[in-house]
Order: C-alpha cells, then structure tokens, then sequence
C-alpha cells in the first residue's frame, strides 16, 4: 500500500496488549495508565483479519509489540496464525525479556523470525530505577538462556539516558562480542512519559565504542524492519545499532504503521492521524469496507515527525508508548 508521498507501507507494529510487568520511566508513569477495558482490546481473529487483508494488499512483515506481549496469553499462537498468511515474510517481537525464560520455547516453536529484548542497562540499581522493577535478574538469565539456545535471532534495543556511563555502553555490546546479537542504540522520542528525558546522542555513544573497541564499520546488509543503521566491529559477531529518530531522522523512508491494542490504525507516533478500525470490526463490515478504512488511514500518514517544532500541534499524540504500541 502506497501512502500519499509515495513510501510503501509493508509493514505493521501490533500493540496485542496496554499492559506491562514493568514500568519503565520513560514508557510509563508509576501508578500505570488506565487500562483498555478487556471488551475493548482487539481480539486475536480480529488482529488476523486486519492482517489478512493488508498482507492480500502488501503487507510483508508484522512485530508483535505492546505493553508487554507475553503478557497476553496465547501470543505465541498469534504469531504462529500471522506466519501462515500467505505474502507475510516476517513475524517479529519486542519484549522486556521478564518471561522470556519460559516462552521461549513456545515463540520458537510459533516460528519467530527474531525476537528482541528491551533491556537499556547492565547495572542492576539503574535497571530498577529504570523500569521500577527488581526484575534484572529473570531478563538477564532470559538474555542468556535464549544465546545458549540459539534457536532464533536475538537483539538487545537500549535507550540509554541518565548519563553516559562508558562502562555501561561497553557492558551492553558484550553482547555482540560474544554471539550474533545485534545491539541497538535509540533514541527516546519526546511522547508522553518521554517527553521528560534526553537520550545520550548516537555521536557520543559511536565516540565511547570506537575509543575502546575500534572503528565502527557501515553494514550495507539490511538487518531488521526499518530505519536501524547497523556497523560492524572487529572481534564482534553481533552487530552494532543505532535508531535515531530525532537526531538522524528517517521520516522519507518510513514504511511501518502501528495497530493500537484498541484497534486504532496509527500512521506516526507523534501525531493521531489515522483511524480507528473498531467499528470496521465488530459493526458486520465486509473485508472490502475494512480494506477501504485502511487505505483512508494510510492515506492520513503525515509526511514527517516534527518532534524539532515546539508548537503546541493540535493532533498530537499524548498517550505513553505502552498504549500505542513502541
Ligand atoms: N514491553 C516491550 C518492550 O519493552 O520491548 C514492548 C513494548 S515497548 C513500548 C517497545 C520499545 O519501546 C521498548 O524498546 C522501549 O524501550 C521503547 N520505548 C518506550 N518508550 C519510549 C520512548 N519514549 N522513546 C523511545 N523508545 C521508547
Ligand atoms: Fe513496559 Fe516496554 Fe514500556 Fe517498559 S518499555 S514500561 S517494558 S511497555
């Protein structure tokens, strides 16, 4: 599906879940958000119609997101049902890792295609401070369990703030070090809760990884969904990441969009601008009628971010990562 700029759109991130076990500072205010009401989160047959119907219409690849997704019982079945579409090349997820352990097999067995863990330190009182849970120790040996395995691709995505702490950087690409797990570098975006942090630039990250480790080198290989700009280091088997929205933004290529556990159909994570897909749903619309309603919210896709402006835009997106769906 082509947007109104020409970017095609073959990709989808589905938030399955608003809920958390963790509650990162960034992500989530402490007290939690409201939940979604349970009548009210898309239920499994309606995430695979929506994909059925842009995978006829182009859809290639699709990440299982949240809230936390293995939170929600039976995602690994999802993600099973989403890899026999026909046209879907990819089912992906990103998790905090917490349950990790005990899912993995599950995931595997669904036919994952790579699952990465949201982990942005190595230091045990930072992580708590980060996520406001002792839960450093389960992702860690979830981490670990699932390189020993080796069954699957793994990744690490970190958003680093609270200060550069160069022991820090280097502990977290130990892990490219020592096994193909690519370590990403993001950028925290100005949305809800992250409106309130700084994100250590990618410069001074590159700076503290090339005084220690060597010259980063471009990785012309593509490696993931989107907009990541991988590099190589010598000793390393992973690859080194960075996903600069803000800093080095890839508006003009963006080909994703984002399914809300609620069944909104959300083009740009800064701005509303798309449409909610519920009365397509459950009001007795044909897949026809459904497909229209995603063409119309895909032909809403502005065609950038303006995080750089600090006027008050009218269309804003105000709510936390967790419920659009990161
Ligand atoms: N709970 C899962 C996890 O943490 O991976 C999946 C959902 S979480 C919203 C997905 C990703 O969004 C995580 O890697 C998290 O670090 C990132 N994220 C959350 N809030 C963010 C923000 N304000 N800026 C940048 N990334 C953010
Ligand atoms: Fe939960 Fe992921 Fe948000 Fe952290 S980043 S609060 S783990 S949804």
């Amino acid at each position: 599906m082509i947007d109104n700029f020409g970017r095609n759109i073959d990709y989808i991130r589905i938030s399955v879940t608003d809920r958390c076990n963790l509650r990162c500072v960034y992500c989530m205010p402490e007290e939690g958000v409201e939940n979604i009401l349970h009548r009210n989160v898309l239920t499994f047959d309606e995430i695979l119609r929506i994909c059925r119907v842009l995978a006829q219409n182009g859809l290639k690849k699709v990440k299982i997101t949240g809230g936390e997704p293995l939170v929600r019982r039976g995602v690994a079945n999802l993600i099973k049902q989403i890899k026999d579409i026909e046209g879907i090349e990819s089912v992906t997820i990103t998790t905090n890792g917490v349950l990790l352990t005990e899912q993995y097999h599950n995931l595997v067995g669904a036919g994952v295609d790579s699952i990465t863990v949201s982990l942005d330190t190595m230091d045990r009182a930072k992580y708590e401070k980060i996520t406001r849970r002792d839960e450093f120790k389960k992702v860690i040996e979830g981490i670990r369990y699932a390189q020993r395995e080796n069954k699957v691709r793994l990744k690490i995505n970190a958003v680093p703030i609270y200060g550069l702490d160069e022991t820090e950087i280097l502990s977290l690409i130990d892990f490219a070090r020592e096994s193909d797990t690519d370590v990403r570098f993001i950028e925290v975006m100005p949305i809800g809760s992250g409106t309130e942090f700084e994100s250590i630039t990618e410069d001074d990250i590159r700076k503290v990884i090339e005084k220690h480790c060597g010259r980063l080198t471009l990785c012309e290989e593509i490696r993931g969904n989107g907009p990541s700009v991988h590099y190589s280091l010598d000793g390393f088997k992973g690859k080194i990441g960075f996903i600069s929205a803000i800093s080095h933004k890839f508006c003009d290529k963006c080909n994703r969009v984002r399914l809300t556990a609620d069944g909104y159909l959300k083009t740009c994570l800064q701005f509303e601008a798309g449409i909610n897909l519920m009365p397509y749903l459950r009001e007795g619309k044909t897949d026809a009628q459904l497909l229209e309603a995603l063409n119309f919210g895909i032909s809403q896709k502005p065609k950038a971010h303006q995080f750089d402006q600090k006027e008050n835009f009218e269309k804003r997106e105000y709510r936390n990562m967790s419920q659009i769906g990161g």
